[in-house]
């Protein structure tokens, strides 16, 4: 941990910085002096260090995400991934489980009720009564942000900052995935899209923090990337058809067929083609959010469901326990994002090379 991050500063602003998206709808994002909130009962206020910039991110920032059901507002606050200390505690959480000075993390759902059906359940991640970080709830894009003390995510000492960020997004999405896939130690997991933001992430959790087996499937062009993050087999997916590719799957897992698939990739073609991988009870983890037209999962045939047992899952984000796992996993060394520093007041830039998706690796700012 820097030596900064240890020196709590507890003279609180009356004003802090925050980059707000100023025209929804397009790229662009203004940076403001906007007013230090109080934290209210149960809140804690967290002087923010770092936040990941996440692919949803832009989707609410652009609204073209057609799952949100309301526009976002001009002056919204994005960001969800981020890292901080707790300066301040609000009436209530003086003898909760986070105290002053703590490093803590702010995550897409910033707030979950406890109560709902979902989060009794322990599926906190789809709580209904959700809040969510940088959509409608002030985001981590700023220097100062508000939390419920009993909802924030506390970082382990060994983890840096910049490393632990992408972990409360994309880290515990991959590993909430490959959990649903109920695949057990030993045996083969297709990940779909290996190479990307969720895949090489769920690469080398499968396959050094699960003992799995992971074929990963790809362009041809991340088969490196792939196979250091601990793929055993990389499949290029120019090089087959859907019929040759299901082929060469059987073939690496000894004529039986992948246990699980878990599709990152947004497309609707990894989808179709996921079934057919599959052994008999295997499942199928859908993560990946398709874009553009929607459209089923083609080869879906009740017949072949019944006959080989399958299970097709959705997987959105993972809940808070996942959350301390996959931080964990990240401060033993076993997952590691590839990331790049930038200022906050750059983030607009981000988002342009994001969407010309160009971006490698993840974009997490300093917001000092
Ligand atoms: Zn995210
Ligand atoms: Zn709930």
């Amino acid at each position: 941990m820097a030596a900064s991050e240890t020196q709590v500063s507890f003279e609180i602003p009356k004003k802090h910085k925050a980059m707000v998206y100023d025209k929804p709808g397009s790229i662009s994002t203004k940076i403001e002096e906007i007013e230090t909130p109080e934290p209210g009962p149960g809140d804690v206020l967290v002087k923010l260090t770092h936040s990941g910039v996440c692919h949803s991110d832009m989707g609410v920032m652009e609204n073209s995400w057609v799952l949100l059901p309301f526009p976002t507002q001009a002056g919204q606050i994005g960001g969800h991934e981020g890292i901080g200390l707790v300066v301040k505690l609000g009436p209530g959480s003086e003898h909760g489980r986070v105290k002053l000075g703590d490093r803590v993390g702010i995550k897409w759902i910033a707030y979950a009720c406890g109560a709902c059906l979902p989060c009794l359940e322990g599926k906190d991640g789809v709580c209904f009564n959700q809040k969510i970080s940088g959509y409608y709830y002030p985001g981590t894009f700023q220097q100062y942000a508000l939390a419920p003390a009993n909802y924030v995510t506390p970082i382990p000492e060994d983890l840096k900052s910049e490393d632990a960020a992408p972990m409360l997004c994309a880290g515990v999405t991959s590993y909430s995935a490959l959990r649903k896939s109920s695949a057990k130690s030993g045996q083969w997991v297709v990940i779909a899209g290996a190479g990307g933001g969720l895949g090489h992430l769920a690469v080398q959790i499968g396959s050094r923090g699960m003992a799995l087996r992971i074929i990963g499937v790809d362009h041809g062009s991340k088969e490196s990337l792939v196979k250091e993050c601990g793929a055993e087999a990389f499949l290029d997916i120019n090089k087959f058809d859907d019929t040759t590719l299901a082929e060469e799957i059987k073939n690496i897992t000894g004529g039986l067929g992948a246990s699980a698939v878990v599709v990152c990739t947004a497309s609707n073609g990894a989808y179709s083609q996921a079934l057919s991988f599959l052994r008999f009870g295997g499942t199928l983890v859908c993560v990946g959010m398709p874009e553009g037209e929607s459209k089923p999962i083609a080869n879906a045939y009740p017949a072949a469901m019944v006959g080989q047992e399958l299970t097709i899952k959705g997987s959105a984000v993972g809940n808070q326990r996942e959350v301390l796992e996959v931080l964990d996993m990240a401060a033993r060394g076993i997952v590691k994002t590839r990331t790049r520093i930038e200022k906050m007041e750059n983030l607009t830039e981000v988002f342009k090379e994001m969407s010309e998706g160009k971006m490698q690796g993840r974009v997490v700012l300093d917001l000092r």
